[in-house]
């Protein structure tokens, strides 16, 4: 039986991985993901698995029975100050799985279990997130990519390499993904919406659309103390405008979140008005692409708005967009069985913000989400809660849901 102490068990040697005073940090391609590596090759041999690593660097625990197999899983690398559970629990949980089910599987009573931990979800050293997913759904823009350089100056490509992984290879990936009949992941809730409800998991419908928009604002460098007020072209207190008007161009629709995160100024002295800044955008919402592009054209009215009165040229540009992805009804309905069995009612639905490789998979195989409670709602932090009680309800109702699908 699956509980929280055997996930407790599983965990406890990635706790002394990449570990420090300011949270947990395994980067993508670098010693801690190589650790995370030889913890994954335990589990999989106390599961009698066989570790295959793919052209991507995706690490897989293979049955030795044919496919199809069900694929669990989610990924072990963090962002830098991350938290102990985003990602490595629902690691975990497959390897809980893949053990509770054997005796079914041997019977010849349940389909094989293939757990899979994606490289690179959080993109958090190259900004490539869902890296490995994407290979093995054969969505990669590959050239550009390698050639993008961490903070240190190395090139993605020469980081995979000196981790033992051929980037040339990677056109390859997709085969692997062709012996899953389905995929489902477990992962920490990244918001405090199913511990608000009481519910100790939430099933996932879809992921949010999410489009990205990098926005130049062009004025003129001058002098701060003596411009004065009918000369001054000043972007950055365009762009200050611009940032607080997207917020507020996006209150009347509550299906939607808009985020200014990221923000650069030159020349960024102290007594130098700013003659360009640059800002990125991230708007997500629960439906689709509609709220979005509603707020959209929002927005372009208060830049042309602000244009003209600031005498700052302002251009918005998409970045990258993806589409809300909804998750296999079939896989839905039967977690949503299982989870009667083991909580006693179907689990609580429910639309996530963030990306994940699951909803990256779902364009090719099947697959799934289960969210699991967070009494804080927070992530990418060490913040992070999670009851292991919680998640090993998670696991028994996967593991119910694997046993029934094959039936
Ligand atoms: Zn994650």
């Amino acid at each position: 039986m699956i509980t929280g102490e055997s996930l407790a068990a599983r965990l406890r040697d990635l706790d002394e991985i990449g570990v420090g005073p300011e949270g947990v940090r395994r980067l993508a391609w670098t010693e801690e993901d190589a650790a995370t590596r030889a913890w994954f090759e335990r589990q999989a041999a106390g599961a009698g698995l066989r570790v295959e690593r793919d052209p991507a660097g995706n690490l897989w625990a293979c049955p030795d029975l044919e496919p199809p197999w069900w694929g669990l899983g989610s990924h072990l690398d963090s962002v830098r100050g991350g938290g102990r559970f985003d990602g490595p629990l629902g690691v975990a949980c497959a390897f809980e799985v893949a053990s509770g089910v054997a005796p079914a599987i041997e019977a010849g009573e349940a389909r094989p279990v293939a757990v899979v931990s994606f490289a690179d979800e959080e993109g958090a050293r190259f900004n490539t997130p869902t890296f490995g997913s994407k290979a093995l759904a054969g969505r990669l823009d590959l050239p550009a990519l390698l050639s993008r350089r961490d903070d240190a100056g190395v090139a993605l490509g020469d980081a995979m390499r000196a981790a033992g992984v051929d980037p040339d290879g990677i056109g390859e990936a997709p085969r692997w993904l062709q012996r899953l009949a389905g995929f489902v992941e477990i992962h920490i809730d990244q918001t405090t919406e199913l511990a608000g409800a009481g519910e100790p998991v939430g099933i996932v419908t879809s992921l949010a659309a999410r489009t990205r928009l990098e926005v130049v604002l062009r004025g003129r460098a001058d002098h701060a103390g003596t411009t004065p007020r009918s000369e001054r072209r000043d972007a950055l207190a365009a762009a200050a405008r611009l940032i607080v008007g997207a917020e507020d161009v996006s209150a009347s629709d509550p299906s939607l979140t808009v985020t200014t995160s990221r923000i650069l100024a030159k020349p960024n002295a102290p007594t130098t008005i700013a003659a360009e800044v640059r800002l990125w955008i991230d708007a997500r919402a629960r439906g689709g692409f509609d709220a979005i592009d509603a707020w959209r054209a929002r927005l372009d009215g208060v830049a042309a708005d602000l244009a003209a009165r600031s005498r700052v040229e302002i251009g918005l540009s998409v970045a990258s967009r993806s589409d809300a992805r909804e998750f296999s009804r079939e896989l839905r309905a039967s977690l949503a069985r299982a989870s009667e069995d083991v909580i006693g009612h179907p689990a609580p639905e429910v639309v996530c913000f963030a990306g994940h490789d699951a909803g990256v998979l779902a364009e090719r195989v099947p697959a799934a989400m289960l969210l699991v409670r967070n009494e804080t709602g927070v992530s990418h932090s060490p913040a992070e809660d999670v009851d292991l009680a919680d998640a090993a309800v998670a696991a028994r109702v996967v593991e119910d849901a694997v046993k029934g699908a094959v039936a």
